[in-house]
């Protein structure tokens, strides 16, 4: 099958969609076979088109527009707190890198610090043993009432 293209077409299509079609363009429709095809199928497209646009309802307005205005404002908020996210994200930058520096220019300091704290921790490792005493002592002391609790109860019952 061969295409058949006419050079009136266009205006054709353009007359049908704003329902404009004149004398003129009816008779060269007739006459034409493409521009008689395109009439006809522009002029079913645009029926079919009218009865889906009246059968179909329209969403309620009232959700849509209230998404805008939530979107609208959230909009708004993130550019006005666009400098304070860029005021924020400049101070972490900064201060990584002033804590760099500082970690590089007191470096001495802070190896020290290190000695002390592994230092401590040995110390405590071992004291360990003492404290774990302690522990065993006051969580038996802790005991002492809920026993006596429990055996003044044994023997309430046991009187009863
Ligand atoms: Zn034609």
């Amino acid at each position: 099958m061969k295409l058949q293209h006419c050079a009136r077409e266009a205006a054709l299509l353009d007359a049908v969609r704003t329902d404009r079609c004149d004398e003129d363009l009816r008779a060269h429709a007739a006459s034409c076979a493409a521009c008689g095809e395109v009439l006809l199928v522009a002029r079913l497209m645009n029926s079919h088109a009218r009865e889906v646009a009246s059968s179909a309802p329209l969403p309620d307005p009232g959700p849509i527009w209230w998404k805008a205005e939530l979107q609208q404002r959230r909009d708004a908020a993130a550019r006005a707190a666009r400098p304070i996210v860029l005021a924020e994200k400049v101070a972490q930058i900064a201060g990584i890198a002033v804590g760099g520096v500082l970690l590089i220019w007191r470096w001495p300091l802070v190896q020290e610090w290190l000695s002390a704290v592994s230092a401590l921790a040995e110390g405590a490792r071992a004291m360990a043993p003492i404290f774990q005493a302690n522990l065993l002592l006051i969580g038996s002391l802790a005991l002492l009432p809920l026993i006596l609790a429990l055996s003044l109860l044994g023997t309430a019952r046991a009187s009863d």
